[in-house]
């Protein structure tokens, strides 16, 4: 009953600390504006089933993918005995999914396998980190506290995995022992039984009993770390590829408040009275955090940091400031930075900073070719140039601020109707000595 007790108590307190920080971040969500309407479940269903289930984009590289893959899956399978741990803690049940019976044998095969899987995978991750230079993992962007954060969630995660092998092969050892009935199939744990068992039953209670406190403690505390880190993305990743964009790459959407402005210049009467109820005007484009969109607010809690968009980024590869994962880095700190200060005083609030210029700098939005080769890299569909092109959308028609080559552009479509610096009266001039009828 105490151990209950106890138990209850730190789950509480976890849960308590957990939704604390979780509201905190979804609050900032009201402030943002609205994006696509999320329609087509089937569709959405079939995405997140092969990119992120199945991790389809992951396995682009096939070595390091492959150890991803294996720490997805291991997650998937071993959540099933947290949960089943959780139960038993609360309940004072020892090993309450057992009814399932031969599922249950294979859950547990499956998770005593995974978390050796994983361990092995989490060794290489680190290995590579701390000593190989991998460039992907290099950036402007990528400050100390990047590579501290992500040493640290894949040390609990090894150490979760450490302690979930060592728990089961205490339990093996323990039924061994005292000839009880094993409840489960342990193939990793039942070997490490046979390396390291023999001895008193209590060491192996005591084992089980440490290992046990500790990887659910673990678990506790990894939950709690990861809304602070690029490792949020355990929770985030699934429901950010459920939610993606369905548009093709490349499509950008259309913004409402020039849509209306353009109808009411084809067509004052109507227009005026669609207009009349409408939302009062709007920033064009993206200035700061709150006029970014709901989903690109989402795509930047997701990421993972992981650098492949700007691996791939033909800006950043030819030596420009751009890369695509400092846009959603710069977001998110931005949101963080500025949220809270317009929970307090209202969405109208200003520290005179902005996402624009004080994050991401004019230089690095028009290095963007808007080739979308990041968004279609991106493991977790994250799409940077819709994001990109609202915040170019900003310097354009609120600050008549652009490239000088785009000013002349723009000044010649607005004078010629075309792109060129000739009017459209000379448009065929090119012809008139030629012997071909022009009318
Ligand atoms: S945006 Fe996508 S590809 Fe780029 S770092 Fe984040 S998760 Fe990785
Ligand atoms: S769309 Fe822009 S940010 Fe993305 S890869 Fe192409 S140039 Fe880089």
């Amino acid at each position: 009953m105490t151990k209950q007790i106890v138990f209850a108590i730190t789950l509480l307190v976890t849960l308590g600390i957990f939704f604390y920080t979780i509201r905190r971040l979804i609050s900032y969500f009201r402030f943002t504006r609205a994006a696509f309407p999320v329609k087509d479940f089937g569709k959405r269903i079939n995405t997140m089933l092969s990119v992120a289930f199945g991790q389809t984009k992951i396995f682009r590289r096939p070595v390091i993918g492959m150890f991803h893959a294996l720490v997805f899956w291991g997650f998937c399978v071993i959540l099933i005995g947290s949960i089943e741990m959780v139960i038993d803690g609360l309940t004072g049940t020892d090993k309450i999914l057992q009814f399932l019976g031969p599922v249950y044998n294979f859950i547990m095969a499956s998770g005593d396998v995974f978390a050796l899987l994983v361990a092995v995978s989490i060794i290489v991750f680190l290995s590579r980190r701390i000593f190989f230079h991998v460039k992907r993992f290099e950036g402007i962007e990528m400050k100390k506290i990047s590579h501290i954060d992500a040493n640290i969630a894949l040390t609990i995660i090894l150490l979760l995995m450490v302690s979930l092998l060592a728990m089961n092969t205490g339990y093996v050892e323990l039924k061994t022992l005292t000839g009880e009935k094993l409840i489960g199939l342990y193939p990793v744990s039942n070997v490490l039984a046979k390396w390291f068992g023999g001895g008193q039953p209590e060491t192996y209670r005591t084992v089980f009993e440490v290992s046990w406190w500790s990887h659910i403690l673990l678990i506790f505390l990894f939950a709690n770390i990861l809304p602070y880190s690029k490792h949020f993305h355990v929770f985030l990743s699934v429901p950010n590829v459920f939610l993606s964009r369905l548009d093709p790459l490349g499509k950008l959407p259309n913004m409402d408040s020039i849509t209306r402005e353009v109808r009411l210049m084809l067509n004052p009467e109507t227009a005026f009275a669609a207009a009349e109820g409408d939302a009062p005007y709007e920033r064009f484009g993206v200035k700061d955090a709150e006029d970014a969109s709901w989903k690109n607010y989402f795509d930047s809690l997701s990421c993972t940091q992981c650098g492949r968009c700007t691996s791939v980024c033909p800006a950043n590869v030819t030596g420009k400031k751009l890369s695509p994962r400092k846009v959603m880095m710069d977001l998110r700190a931005r949101m963080k930075e500025k949220g809270p200060l317009m929970v307090k005083n209202g969405r109208d609030f200003s520290d005179n900073k902005s996402l624009v210029r004080d994050y991401v700098s004019e230089e690095e939005l028009w290095a963007c070719t808007t080739c979308n080769a990041c968004a279609k890299e991106c493991p977790i569909n994250i799409n940077h140039p819709t994001l990109i092109v609202d915040m170019r959308r900003y310097l354009v028609m609120e600050e008549a601020s652009a490239p000088g080559e785009l000013k002349t552009v723009f000044n010649n479509i607005e004078n010629n109707g075309a792109p060129w610096q000739y009017s459209a009266d000379d448009r065929l001039d090119w012809a008139k000595d030629l012997e071909i009828n022009i009318n």
